[in-house]
């Protein structure tokens, strides 16, 4: 019987185990790890110098002043297909334009099925946008339970975290409530604060204890949203000026070492007049403004060119690009948005046979040759040709093409779903199972 156990799980093990091999190409730098900064209810109309933000009443706002909030490649034109809060961070993590906080939960839906696929841990610190399939995507959390900033409750969930990092959590958990001891515009503040202060904290805490583990750090700070609803126009621009200051420690900690920074927001915010007391994204009257829907995008990474990005781009196009700044391949299964252009070089994603021989080819001259269940050649030249071939036992495949940006090629048999080594297993798992019944009915007469 044991004997069976041991061939049962060599077959399991090496039918089911997966490899990948990274191979870089030629001297590019690459990101370690990235931070997904969603600043919950920020328009982008109040502080992109392009833009220009009115009330319904048609008066224009006066905008906030900011100089830590456009770094990098900026994407001008970007907006929420639907300014709700649940919905707008599904879209950000699923790349589904339709996305809603059910899909989150379905395997390989999300930016965080793929990282920890490739061996990154999920870690995040959440003031909104934490619903339940949010939270379980997480080897560790530490969210807000209740939506008071008079008596924050910090919550922490961890299924698997790195070392340290739950400590870490519960420090700054039990520090919150000291960051509230003011009133008015400045709690607020503060409150984004302590996100920002304790997201800095995890990435500094990474860094030095966790050199070699990559993560996917995803924030989301609450105060700014919180602001326009219930303080009005006026404010909401202070609290963009506050963040605008609190928020420069963390973007020097990412450009300092090579962690991608992705800062965004959920939706924006609309106001009746320049002087309204309270704001709205969602009800009737703001659901379909611009400055509902318009949300900023700025991305600093080494290996993404800065400046300013014109054209059109939707929300769900975050998660592609967010996968190809970090060289892994968009397995996003119900993604429909589509990677913006801001590396600086291409990758090729190869999904294949182990047992076959894969190699790139340039002009002649081969580049690489690997053998793997997945292979990503990383740091390719743009705008050039190639040509990718794979040969197995009596199969071969072979692939021409130009790269303008990363590309994703599958090599594995349409009929490998159920190989004979699976259909092996399986009878293999019904004998144990059939036996075992067999023994329990003895032992019980
Ligand atoms: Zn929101």
């Amino acid at each position: 019987m044991k004997k069976v156990f041991i061939i049962l799980l060599l077959l399991l093990t090496s039918n089911t185990a997966s490899a990948v091999s990274e191979i870089t190409l030629n001297d590019v730098k690459k990101p370690q790890s990235a931070i997904l900064f969603i600043v919950d209810g920020f328009g982008s109309s109040y502080y992109y110098p392009e833009l220009l933000p009115l009330a319904l009443d048609g008066s224009e706002i006066p905008k906030a002043r900011t100089q830590n909030l456009s770094f990098g490649a900026r994407v001008i034109n970007i907006k929420t297909p639907t300014p709700v809060t649940g919905i707008a961070h599904s879209v950000i993590v699923t790349g589904d334009s339709k996305a809603n906080e059910e899909i989150v939960g379905y395997p390989d839906a999300t930016i965080f099925d793929v990282t920890r696929n490739h061996g990154f841990v999920n870690i995040a610190v959440m003031e909104k946008g934490d619903f339940k399939n949010m939270r379980e995507e997480q080897d560790i959390i530490i969210f807000a339970a209740n939506n008071s900033l008079d008596k924050p409750l910090m919550s922490i969930q961890s299924k698997s975290p790195p070392t340290g990092i739950y400590d870490l959590m519960y420090e700054w958990k039990m520090k919150a409530p000291s960051y509230m001891n003011k009133s008015g515009v400045d709690k607020y503040s503060a409150y984004n604060k302590w996100g920002i202060d304790t997201a800095n904290a995890v990435v500094e805490f990474m860094i030095k204890n966790h050199p070699d583990q990559r993560f996917l750090l995803t924030v989301n700070i609450g105060a700014i949203d919180a602001g326009g609803h219930n303080l009005g126009a006026e404010d909401y621009v202070q609290l963009i000026e506050d963040l605008d200051r609190d928020f420069y420690p963390l973007y020097t900690t990412a450009s300092d070492n090579d962690i991608a920074l992705f800062f965004t927001a959920d939706h924006g915010m609309s106001f009746a007049t320049k002087d309204a007391h309270r704001g709205g994204h969602s009800g009737d009257k703001y659901v379909s403004r611009q400055e509902s829907l318009r949300i900023p995008l700025a991305m600093l990474s080494p290996n993404a060119a800065s400046g300013v990005i014109s054209g059109e781009y939707r929300q769900e196009d975050l998660a592609p690009t967010l996968l190809s700044v970090l060289d892994l391949p968009d397995n996003l299964q119900y993604a429909d948005g589509k990677a913006i252009n801001v590396k600086n070089y291409a990758s090729i994603f190869v999904k294949a046979d182990s047992k076959y021989t894969v190699s790139l080819w340039d002009n002649g001259r081969k580049l690489s040759e690997n053998s793997d269940s997945e292979l990503i050649f990383a740091g390719l030249p743009l705008n050039a040709s190639y040509t990718l071939k794979a040969k197995g036992s009596g199969s071969t495949f072979e692939a021409q093409f130009s790269l303008d940006s990363d590309k994703q090629f599958n090599f594995k048999n349409a009929n490998s779903g159920l190989n004979t080594r699976s259909i092996a297993a399986i009878i293999m798992i019904l004998v144990v199972i059939i036996g075992g019944i067999f023994v329990i009915r003895r032992i019980r007469d």
